[in-house]
């Protein structure tokens, strides 16, 4: 099958990539590498030293044999996004190209618009892009579950049954999303729902967990094919958070009580759940929601096990309840379904003592590298502008962030990208207040 998937640069896409790859699909990985460029903006930095794109893909190649081509640029850059799906022409279409941090678009008002603007403008040009160009394609699109936020009943995946005033109807389930980032994922969702009815594409929405590990069979290959770790308070997920914590004898970062609960899963099995969507195409006209997802626990129960693993390998780590950063239920009733991917075969990996010791091992493998301010959270959700740190003097705009990547931005698809060349990178400014700026701009 030939399967497009844009963010193949980042966490989940690279596996995904390699994976399908290694299956027999024929890939292309669409991306601009502006999550690398929002790395060095805010001055974080993936745990593991990741290489750039163009090493990487010699590396698959000189072990596998096999190609994947690249289509570097934006996907809010419509013509770009076009001429991609007209050259590459296909059959499946993974869209993992969105800023996907809550606290990113939690900073402040360019953050917030920024990532709204980046998801859905992506989402939209692509459903526009299939409609014209390739309307027999199957989307499959990254949503969350954090969509849903914490209802005080059973969440369903994706539509509820309801009986109101004696009629009957299934209808989307209701979103009540925990941040900026989650409402673009929601928008994007009404948006993918609109565009199936009207014009009969087909889709799948794939409300994800919180995904944990960075090993896949693939990445294992080779030192060069190592997945990102992200372990900052910005980009960093919990359980990944904690190991590296734990790794450098720092407390155990919990907000709040602790109680927060949120399905989890396996990277191995983001791919396999990816695979399957593609294998089992939704039909002309449906947009199905599954929630992907494999476990539920809370934060507390998270960093429980996370001490214990420690432990075992000798190093101390403490619980520290630190006031919750964000506004959400700290405890609250949690029952998510998940049950329509392991009816079409996910098998999945649960998260066990070897898991736990294997992502122990990596943080310990790589902890030269932490750099313990980044872990400490310093954006409040109560705040409209939060001072964010930010590194001075980076450029801002995709090129600077695509040649970073091994990659000239413009260079492919050979000629058929005319971006404006105003960079959709991201916002400049991450900290002060519009007064300390109105000043700074004064002088
Ligand atoms: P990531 O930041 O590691 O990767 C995203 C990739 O998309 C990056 O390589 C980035 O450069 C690219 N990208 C972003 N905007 C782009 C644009 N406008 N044009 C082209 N490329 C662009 O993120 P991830 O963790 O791999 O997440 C992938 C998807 O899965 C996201 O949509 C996210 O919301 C969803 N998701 C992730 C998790 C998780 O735990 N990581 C959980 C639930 C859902």
């Amino acid at each position: 099958m030939r399967i497009a998937v844009l963010g193949g640069d980042g966490y989940c896409g690279w596996a995904t990539a390699l994976y399908l790859s290694r299956k027999g699909h024929t890939v292309a990985i669409v991306d601009s590498f502006a999550r690398r460029l929002w790395d060095e903006q805010l001055g974080v930095r993936t745990l593991t030293p990741i290489r750039t794109l163009a090493e990487r893909l010699s590396v698959w190649k000189e072990i596998t044999g096999n190609d994947i081509e690249v289509f570097a640029g934006d996907v809010t850059e419509h013509e770009f996004l076009a001429a991609t799906i007209e050259a590459f022409e296909p059959e499946a279409v993974v869209h993992f190209a969105e800023q996907r941090s809550a606290p990113y678009s939690m900073i402040d008002r360019e953050h917030a618009v920024f990532t709204q603007v980046n998801n859905v403008v992506g989402t939209l040009n692509l459903l526009f892009a299939l409609r014209e160009l390739a309307p027999e394609c199957h989307l499959i699109k990254l949503g969350t579950m954090g969509e849903y936020g914490t209802p005080n009943i059973d969440i369903e995946e994706g539509y509820i049954a309801i009986e109101h005033n004696g009629r009957k109807d299934v209808l989307p389930f209701p979103k009540q999303p925990g941040s900026f980032y989650h409402l673009s994922k929601v928008h994007d969702s009404h948006n993918m729902m609109f565009a199936c009815k009207v014009w009969g594409l087909r889709a799948t929405d794939l409300n994800q967990g919180v995904v944990y590990g960075t090993m896949t069979d693939e990445a294992a290959l080779d030192e060069a094919l190592i997945n990102r770790f992200d372990y900052d308070e910005i980009f960093g997920t919990v359980l990944n958070r904690f190991c590296v914590q734990a790794a450098i004898g720092h407390e155990l970062t919990v907000y709040g009580k602790g109680g927060q609960t949120r399905g989890f899963l396996d990277i191995r099995d983001t791919v396999r759940c990816i695979e399957i969507a593609c294998l089992n195409p939704a039909k002309p006209g449906e947009c199905r929601v599954f929630n992907q997802f494999t476990e539920q626990f809370s934060v507390i129960e998270i960093a429980q096990m996370v001490k214990a693993a420690a432990s075992k390998m000798g190093l101390k780590a403490e619980i520290a309840y630190l006031p919750d950063p964000r506004v959400e239920a700290e405890e609250h009733y949690y029952n998510a379904k998940n049950s329509k991917l392991i009816h079409l075969g996910l098998q999945p990996h649960l998260l066990s003592d070897s898991l736990l010791d294997s992502l122990m091992n990596i943080a310990v493998k790589y902890r030269e590298r932490i750099d313990a301010s980044l872990i400490p959270p310093q954006v409040n959700w109560r705040n409209p502008c939060n001072d964010r740190r930010v590194e001075e003097g980076v450029a801002v705009g995709v090129g600077a962030a695509a040649s970073g990547a091994g990659f000239e931005r413009e260079a492919v698809p050979a000629g058929k990208s005319k971006g404006n060349g105003n960079g959709n990178g991201a916002p400049h400014r991450a900290n002060g207040s519009r007064k300390k700026q109105a000043a700074s701009q004064k002088a």
